[in-house]
């Protein structure tokens, strides 16, 4: 890795040293993956890695947490493609000493999870070693006609849509972060979802993630219509930065971000699936760029400043 390099130029470079292979349909850079079931349904495969340390500090975090939220990050994987997720597959390397209990808890964590989403634990690994907590679930899901939903197909003129408010998941939330699942599946029976991502890293990073992976796209966002959650306002309180910003950058919201062509716009916003909050927040447009449009008509750029695992090592 060169100095400098960021988290997402080194997954480009990796998929691109990485050959194709018939049964994968669609490999690195989504969230996740798809490959092709022979005679059946195309299958989805996410996996994410939690660290102590890094991603949550045992201590401030239970393990039940841990497990949790270990759990559903990969649910909201499967959830932004629209899918059905079905099997989970648990790594762990458990600090010794008390690697019993705190397994003990990770299960804790994940079993209502997994039987709320109707997902199997259907293996792993257990290791016990000198170093802290770390754990690696894979998750399988089925896709769901007419299928998975990717981050490449927005098109200009497309509507963007959020599924909550956003900002501010450091102050507790990001340990229990809820997965669209149930939302996204409405969503995809009731229109044609064009593009979609959840937002782990921020709106502004994987919102840029869309555009680039539809075409280099832009998109105009309108700032008065970002919902923004009530611990961005307690964030605010606490740095130098508005409730807005927290919005737009921070990570861990799990919130769904989806394009759709305007007619279905029209229709999501008349009559929205059931148990779904679907909030315009913008446009996707031809030229790329993204843009903020201000209540006094003023547009600015909006700078890309999610979370990049690479690019900031102490955050
Ligand atoms: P997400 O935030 O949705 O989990 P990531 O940003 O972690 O997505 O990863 C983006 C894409 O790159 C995914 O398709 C993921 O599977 C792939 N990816 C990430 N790290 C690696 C790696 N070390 N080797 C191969 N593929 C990777
Ligand atoms: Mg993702």
């Amino acid at each position: 890795m060169s100095a400098g390099e960021g988290e997402f130029e080194l997954i480009r470079r990796i998929a691109e040293r990485v050959p194709a292979h018939p049964r994968i349909k669609l490999g690195i850079g989504d969230d996740c993956a798809v490959i092709h079931g022979a005679n059946e349904r195309d299958r989805l495969v996410t996996t994410d890695m939690l660290m102590d340390g890094r991603h949550f500090e045992l201590g401030s975090a239970t393990s039940e947490q841990v497990g949790f939220k270990a759990l559903a990050v990969n649910l909201s994987d499967i959830a932004a493609m629209a899918g059905e997720p079905v099997a989970a597959f648990v790594a762990v390397a458990l600090p010794r000493g008390n690697a019993a209990v705190i397994a003990e808890g990770l299960l804790r964590g994940m079993l209502p999870l997994a039987s709320e989403f109707g997902v199997a634990l259907a293996g792993g690994d257990t290791n016990a070693w000198d170093g802290p907590l770390v754990i690696c679930i894979t998750v399988i899901g089925d896709a769901v006609a007419p299928g998975p939903v990717t981050r490449s197909g927005a098109e200009p003129g497309d509507v963007l849509f959020v599924t909550g408010s956003l900002g501010g998941s450091l102050t507790g939330r990001h340990l229990a972060p809820r997965p669209r699942v149930f939302e996204a599946l409405a969503l995809h029976r009731a229109v044609r979802l064009k593009a979609m991502i959840d937002l782990s890293d921020g709106l502004s990073s994987d919102l840029a993630h869309v555009l680039k992976a539809s075409g280099d796209l832009g998109a105009i966002i309108e700032s008065d219509s970002i919902p923004i959650h009530p611990d961005a306002h307690s964030e605010a309180l606490r740095d130098q930065r508005t409730a807005l910003e927290h919005a737009l950058h921070d990570g861990e919201d799990f919130e769904l971000c989806f394009a759709v062509s305007a007619a279905d716009a029209v229709v999501l916003e008349r009559d929205p699936p059931q148990g779904v909050r679907p909030i315009r927040i913008g446009t996707i447009r031809r030229e790329p760029g993204m843009f903020m449009k201000h209540a006094d008509g003023s547009v600015t750029m909006l700078q890309r400043a999610g979370f990049d695992h690479l690019a900031r090592p102490n955050s």
